[in-house]
C-alpha cells in the first residue's frame, strides 16, 4: 500500500497552498489526490480572484494580513507567478447605515495593523470616477494594497512549487472511502489504489461535506452558484479602476483583459451542485451595471464567455480549518464561502502548523474549529460578497 506522512484530498488552491506550506516548513512526505485529470476545475478556476483585507471580523483581516503581503512577494518567494495586482478595493456606501458600518469595519482593520485602508469623501469618489453615477453616493473605504491575483497561476505556483521540492501530486484519482484502524491510520480508498497516513486533510472545495462524511463526520458546506461574466472590450472606464462595490445591492465589476468582470450575487440563488450558467442572469446583472455606471448601457457581452462556479458556504461565513473533534489526524481546511483564494495563503501557513507542531500563532484557530456551531460560538462574518 502506499503510505504518505500528510495525504491532501483535493488539488485547488487550498490543497496546493497547505502542500507548499508543508513542504517548505520541511515535511516533504506529502501526497495530494484529485480526482480531475487537472488541478483548478473545482471553485478555484472559476474564482474572480478578489483579494481583500476589508473583512468585518478580526480572524478574517488577520487572514488577509498574512495573504495579502505573500500574494505581494509570490512571485520572488516561489519563483511562479501569482498575478497580485494591487488595484485596491472599492466600497461605495450609500447610505449612513453603510458608512457607519465601513467606519466601524475600518477601525478594526487599523487596530489589527493594516496600514492602506482609508475612509473617502463622496467628492473623492466622484473626482476619481466621474463615469460612476454619484448622486446617492455618501462616501466609502478603499485600501490600495487589496486588489487581485490569477488563482489558477497562484495554484499552480503552489503545487509546482511543492512538487519541485518532493510531494507527489495524484491526478485523476478519486477518494472513495476514508477508514480509521485502531492504532491511529487513516486508509485513503482511491480510484488509484489505497493509501495509509497518520495526517489527512480535507480540502475538497464544495465538495468537502461528501469527503467529510466518508469519514463520519457532518461538515456543515453547502455549495452555492455564483455567476461571473466578462464583457468584452470596453475603454470607457479606466482599466487601472480597482474592484468597485455597490453597497445598494452587492454589483461589483473589477478590470479584466481589455474589458470588465462583472459580479452580482443573485439573492434568490438557493444551494446545490449546479453549474450552469443561466442565461437570465445577464439581464438582470446589465441592468445593475447600467445602474450604477451609466455608460456600462454600451457593453458588449457574449453570454457564451460567462461561467458559474460554487461558492463553499458554511452557516457564518467562515472557513473550518484544524483537526476534527474526536478524528485525531483529519484536519479540515473547508468553507470559504467565497474567500478562499484570498485566504489560501493564510490557510496553508495555519494548517501546516497545527499538522506538523499542534499549534499555530497566526490565528485563535479555536474560533475556526468545527465545534464552533454544536457549541454555539459562530462568528459571522456580513462583508461577503
Ligand atoms: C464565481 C466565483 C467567484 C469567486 N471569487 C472569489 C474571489 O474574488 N476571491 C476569493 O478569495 N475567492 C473567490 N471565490 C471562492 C474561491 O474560488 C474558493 O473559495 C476557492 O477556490 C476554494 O479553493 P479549494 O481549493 O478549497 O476548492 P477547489 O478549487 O474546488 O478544489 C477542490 C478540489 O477537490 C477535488 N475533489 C473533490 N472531491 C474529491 C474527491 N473525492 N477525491 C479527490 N479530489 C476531490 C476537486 O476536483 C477540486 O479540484 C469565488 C468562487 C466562485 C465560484
Amino acid at each position: 500500500m502506499q503510505t504518505a506522512e500528510v495525504v491532501i484530498i483535493g488539488g485547488g488552491i487550498v490543497g496546493s497552498s497547505i502542500a507548499y506550506h508543508l513542504v517548505a516548513a520541511g515535511c516533504k512526505d506529502v501526497l495530494v489526490v484529485e480526482r480531475e485529470t487537472s488541478p483548478g476545475k473545482g471553485s478555484t478556476g472559476k474564482s474572480m480572484g478578489g483579494v481583500r483585507a476589508q473583512f468585518a471580523t478580526p480572524v478574517n483581516i488577520q487572514m488577509s494580513l498574512y495573504s495579502i503581503p505573500f500574494y505581494a512577494s509570490f512571485d520572488e518567494r516561489l519563483g511562479y507567478p501569482a498575478g497580485y495586482r494591487p488595484q485596491g478595493y472599492l466600497f461605495c456606501a450609500t447610505s449612513d447605515k453603510h458608512l457607519a458600518y465601513l467606519r466601524t469595519n475600518y477601525q478594526k482593520q487599523i487596530a489589527l495593523g493594516l496600514k492602506d485602508a482609508r475612509l473617502v469623501n463622496a467628492e473623492e469618489i466622484r473626482g476619481s470616477f466621474p463615469q460612476l453615477r454619484s448622486d446617492d453616493i455618501v462616501g466609502g473605504s478603499f485600501c490600495a494594497s487589496d486588489g487581485f491575483v490569477d488563482p489558477y497561476s497562484a495554484m499552480t505556483g503552489f503545487m509546482s512549487w511543492a512538487t519541485d521540492h518532493g510531494a507527489k501530486l495524484w491526478k485523476h484519482a478519486e477518494v472513495t472511502g476514508i477508514g480509521h484502524d485502531a492504532r491511529g491510520v487513516w486508509e485513503i480508498e482511491t480510484t488509484r489504489g489505497k493509501i495509509a497516513t497518520r495526517k489527512v486533510v480535507n480540502a475538497a472545495g464544495p465538495w468537502a461535506a461528501g469527503v467529510a462524511k466518508m469519514a463520519g463526520i457532518e461538515l456543515p458546506v453547502e455549495p452555492l452558484r455564483r455567476m461571473l461574466v466578462p464583457t468584452e472590450p470596453f475603454d470607457q472606464f479606466p482599466h487601472t479602476a480597482p474592484m468597485i462595490i455597490d453597497m445598494t445591492n452587492g454589483f461589483h465589476f473589477r478590470p479584466e483583459a481589455l474589458g470588465f468582470l462583472l459580479a452580482w450575487n443573485d439573492p434568490e440563488e438557493t444551494s446545490g451542485y449546479k453549474l450552469d450558467f443561466e442565461p437570465s442572469f445577464i439581464e438582470k446583472i446589465l441592468t445593475r451595471a447600467a445602474g450604477r455606471v451609466p455608460i456600462f448601457e454600451n457593453l458588449a457581452v457574449n453570454p457564451k464567455k460567462a461561467w458559474a462556479g460554487l461558492y463553499e458556504m458554511t452557516p457564518d461565513h467562515h472557513p473550518i480549518l484544524g483537526e476534527a473533534p474526536g478524528m485525531p489526524g483529519f484536519f479540515l481546511a473547508n468553507g470559504f464561502s467565497g474567500h478562499g483564494v484570498m485566504h489560501a495563503p493564510a490557510t496553508g501557513k495555519i494548517l501546516s502548523d497545527l499538522i506538523l507542531t499542534g499549534k499555530c500563532d497566526l490565528i485563535d484557530t479555536s474560533l475556526l474549529c468545527l465545534s464552533r456551531f454544536a457549541e454555539g460560538r459562530m462568528i459571522e462574518e456580513t462583508a461577503v460578497l
